[in-house]
């Protein structure tokens, strides 16, 4: 069997041509410029084609994937692991992957999984050892104490609340609104102006609200500010690695010690042979796998969703917009869900396949995501990643009025 062509699609998921389908401004994490990467593999076998997804800069890993090419076509789908280094060797010339040249292999290696299971029919997680589980927990973004209700009330779980201005009363207000018996998990996003010292401020006035988890304290490159953060929290689970690509880029956190639970994104981490290799790395340390998903499409949802089947260290995933009809209206069928889990499909490898002519329809237009505020300089302040160092009454405050 041969591969006889790659095509790789970028779509608009969300503004700026703001539809009904994408979502008024504002009203979508997804409005804001993101864009999906879907790869189609063809095979020589009639009707045998792979999809995948790429998450780390979709745009240029259209680029990535078409240079690709050259590397895979007419070779055998089914020898993964020998394509998957093959993919990781033409990049070393150019410095390695980074989560840009990971999120092509993880296209590609995603694709080619699909085709195996479709080859012997079989899911893709029976591959992977078969399942563990029949259903994978997930956590949606909450806002506020309202929006986490909502979100409780249609069966969800586990919240996660972001940002930093207001923090920790908002999370008061969600603990007291949502109860004990929901799991919050607060995410400080690792910005490279907060100093270790802040975030373990910040983590010891959440300790009252008994998180499942505290996300990236610090930059993920930070790592004696991590080992810190460590040590002044000794009772606040800390996750982190939605930036890092590779079993190696994990193992930076896992072998650092530094991290109770490991954050890889299925769509830039390496794909379904890395995610695979990462969750083993994590499990030697006793670390549990909770997949990041900052802008996933629902084909990398699906291939989260069986290795997540499959790894027996799997906590939960991250599910952005969960009730966003959007991500249903490019696949078929959308995935399914009950109370605040995802049920493992049983049909044969990814078992998704894509709506082509609607994604046709809402070509990529732009593909850089600034988060609120923009670089504006009245704005900076609001930006999440990008701040003067913020005041730091402010960053562990309870009152309404951050004192800026
Ligand atoms: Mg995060």
């Amino acid at each position: 069997m041969k591969i006889v062509d790659i095509i790789p699609t970028v779509m608009q998921a969300g503004a700026p041509t703001v539809t009904s389908w994408t979502g008024a401004g504002g009203q979508s994490a997804l409005a804001t410029g993101r864009n999906w990467l879907f790869v189609k593999i063809i095979t020589d076998e009639p009707g045998l084609i792979g999809v995948g997804e790429g998450s780390g800069w979709p745009r240029v890993i259209h680029t990535a994937i078409n240079d690709l090419k050259c590397e895979l076509i007419g070779h055998d789908p089914r020898d993964i692991e020998r394509l998957w280094q093959r993919m990781r060797i033409a990049m070393m010339g150019h410095g390695d992957t980074g989560v840009v040249g990971a999120g092509a292999i993880t296209a590609i290696d995603m694709a080619l999984w699909d085709i195996k299971g479709k080859l012997h029919s079989t899911p893709v997680w029976n591959m992977l050892g078969g399942k563990v589980r029949d259903k994978v927990r997930y956590y949606a973004h909450a806002k506020n104490a309202a929006s986490a209700v909502k979100l409780v009330s249609n069966g969800v779980t586990t919240v996660k609340l972001g940002g930093h201005d207001g923090l920790v009363e908002r999370v008061a207000e969600v603990r007291e609104a949502v109860g004990t018996h929901i799991d919050i998990i607060v995410d400080l996003h690792g910005p490279p102006w907060l100093p270790a010292i802040d975030a373990i401020a910040i983590g010891k006035a959440l300790e009252p609200y008994n998180l499942l988890f505290l996300e990236d304290p610090v930059a993920p490159e930070d790592i004696d500010g991590w080992k810190r953060v460590r040590r002044a929290l000794p009772h606040t689970p800390l996750a982190g690695g939605e930036r890092l690509a590779t079993k190696w880029g994990a193992a930076s956190l896992i072998e650092s010690g530094v991290v109770d639970i490991i954050q890889p994104d299925m769509g830039r981490a390496g794909g379904i042979t890395e995610m695979k290799k990462i969750a083993a790395l994590a499990e030697a340390r006793f670390i549990q796998v909770a997949p990041h998903s900052g802008s996933l499409g629902p084909v990398a949802e699906y291939a989260s969703i069986h290795v997540m089947a499959a790894i027996p260290n799997a906590l939960l995933m991250e599910r952005l917009e969960p009730e966003w009809h959007g991500k249903a209206a490019v696949i078929h069928p959308a995935l399914e869900s009950s109370q605040g889990h995802i049920i493992v499909p049983e049909r044969p490898g990814l078992g998704v396949d894509l709506v082509e002519n609607f994604i046709a329809a809402h070509p990529s237009e732009r593909n850089v995501s600034i988060a609120t505020g923009g670089w504006q300089d009245a704005e900076e302040h609001g930006s999440t990643y990008f701040s003067m160092r913020r005041s730091r009454a402010n960053l562990v405050s309870v009152k309404k009025d951050p004192i800026l």
